[in-house]
């Protein structure tokens, strides 16, 4: 296991910024028992500059904000409040380039009525590549993203990871680095912790929304898209149509960044990765997080 924190390490916790070793939950909480919590992931990264600067910090507060309401959870929070507490926490725990964790949790209740107060813990570690450099082996999951009629699927709540660590386990149990999974109609869904998209002739295909987090690496594709000319859709379809038409695939995510695909399913993508539209997505991704100015190269 990663080690996450030591003696020194400094946290946020409702308001005050404590020893993670010397910080405290309630047992009896409601967030432990049923996985009724929301929480964010974010990265920080030492810029070109040499500065410290969270990447769309505010896009993931308010993401935040809308998971702990579409779940009922209090959040008498501001962003910029907790935007703030997070540089401080990067401060004094000397982090430049870090995954951050907000976390939103409730008390002790063992009912499944509303909580009237919530707390909020913000964490941070250092954190370099999460999923590598090389080329992913992408394995169909037998496991279904949950249904959005069970389950708030735009909130990134804490009880719908239990999906995805057993999509994530099985995949790497089988061999694969990761799992790709379906929604329940049937079509492409998303990784266990990432979004993902296609290439066929210059132009980049991704799940439409509803059945999905709406990732907001996703979305940064997408402007990034926008900005170099590529053509992209958002769209339903199925693990067929892209094992027959993707010249490349990728997943996408705070922690992942842009990480290319060499196989669905044993079938390998058609492209070179080094030739496509997709590696200069994940150059001009890389490029943004750093605030590095970026010439995209012609494919
Ligand atoms: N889907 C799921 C299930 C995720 O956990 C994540 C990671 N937060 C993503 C997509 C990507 O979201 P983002 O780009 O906002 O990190």
């Amino acid at each position: 296991m990663a080690s996450y924190y030591n003696e020194d390490t400094i946290l946020y916790l409702n308001g005050e910024f404590v020893k993670a070793s010397e910080a405290k939950i309630d047992l009896f909480g409601q967030s432990l028992h049923y996985g009724y919590a929301v929480f964010e992931g974010i990265r920080s990264y030492r810029t070109v500059s040499g500065e410290t600067k969270i990447f769309k910090e505010v896009e993931h507060f308010e993401r935040l904000k809308k998971s702990a309401e579409a779940l009922n959870i209090p959040y008498p929070y501001f962003a910029q409040e907790l935007i703030d507490a997070t540089y401080e926490v990067l401060k004094r725990n000397n982090l430049q380039n870090a995954y951050i964790r907000p976390l939103v949790f409730l008390p002790a209740n063992m009912s499944f009525i509303q909580s009237t107060e919530s707390f909020i813990t913000i964490q941070a570690w250092e954190m370099g590549k999460f999923l590598g450099d090389k080329l992913l082996k992408i394995m169909t999951s037998s496991f279904e993203r949950p249904n959005p009629k069970a389950f708030k699927m735009e909130a990134k709540a804490s009880g719908h990871y239990v999906n995805s660590i057993m999509a994530s386990q099985d995949a790497k149990a089988k061999g694969y680095d990761e799992a790709l999974l379906n929604d329940v109609n049937g079509f492409v869904a998303e990784a266990p912790g990432a979004n993902m998209f296609y290439e066929k002739d210059g132009k980049l295909f991704t799940p439409a929304l509803g059945n999905i987090l709406p990732g907001i690496t996703r979305a940064t594709v997408i402007e990034i898209c926008h900005e170099l000319d590529i053509p992209v859709e958002e769209k339903f379809f199925t693990v067929d149509e892209v094992k027959q038409n993707a010249d490349a695939a990728f997943f996408c995510g705070t922690a992942a960044e842009v990480i290319g695909w060499e196989s669905l399913d044993d079938v390998k993508l058609k492209k070179d990765w080094n030739e496509t539209v997709s590696k200069v997505i994940q150059d001009a991704y890389k490029a943004r997080v750093m605030e590095k100015e970026f010439k995209a190269a012609l494919v």
